[in-house]
């Protein structure tokens, strides 16, 4: 006889009759798995887009936080000021007027000897520093008394 029922190798013991695992209970309607497979395929896809879109992080200049130079080659360092090849007048060239003493001021920052500009005292803290001189030199377009 090919087929030995428990009961008759172990007497002693009750029959076992094979049970089917539980499966756990399959959600209706929607199937998740591949929704789940989709959605991680698109988000590889965005990272693999975006890793060609952007090779590497973008390094900023610590002074005047502009991307594309560092501290070293900045002009508006402070440590690498150089003085301005520029000839007085004794007008200021952001409001037009004349002055007994005028300023230079450097509009590209201190480190750049090649562009300033004559101004005034005022227009030079007021125009060319937005009222601070610690602010970043800049180039006024207008006057702004
Ligand atoms: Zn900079
Ligand atoms: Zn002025
Ligand atoms: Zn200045
Ligand atoms: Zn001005």
């Amino acid at each position: 006889m090919a087929l030995v029922q428990t009961n008759q190798v172990f007497p002693n013991r009750a029959p076992q009759y094979w049970t089917a695992p539980a499966v756990p209970a399959v959600q209706q309607g929607i199937a998740w798995e591949p929704l789940l497979w989709t959605a991680g395929a698109v988000g590889l896809a965005l990272l693999v887009a975006k890793a060609f879109e952007n090779p590497g992080p973008v390094r900023r200049c610590g002074i005047c936080d502009r991307a594309g130079h560092d501290a070293r080659t900045c002009s508006q360092n402070p440590a690498k000021r150089v003085r301005l090849r520029m000839v007085k007048t004794g007008h200021c060239s952001c409001c037009k007027r004349r002055f007994r003493r005028t300023e230079a001021h450097h509009y590209a920052g201190p480190a750049d000897g090649n562009k300033g500009r004559e101004m005034c005292g005022t227009c030079h803290l007021v125009c060319g520093h937005g009222g601070d001189y610690r602010n970043m030199a800049a180039n006024p377009l207008y006057c702004r008394l």
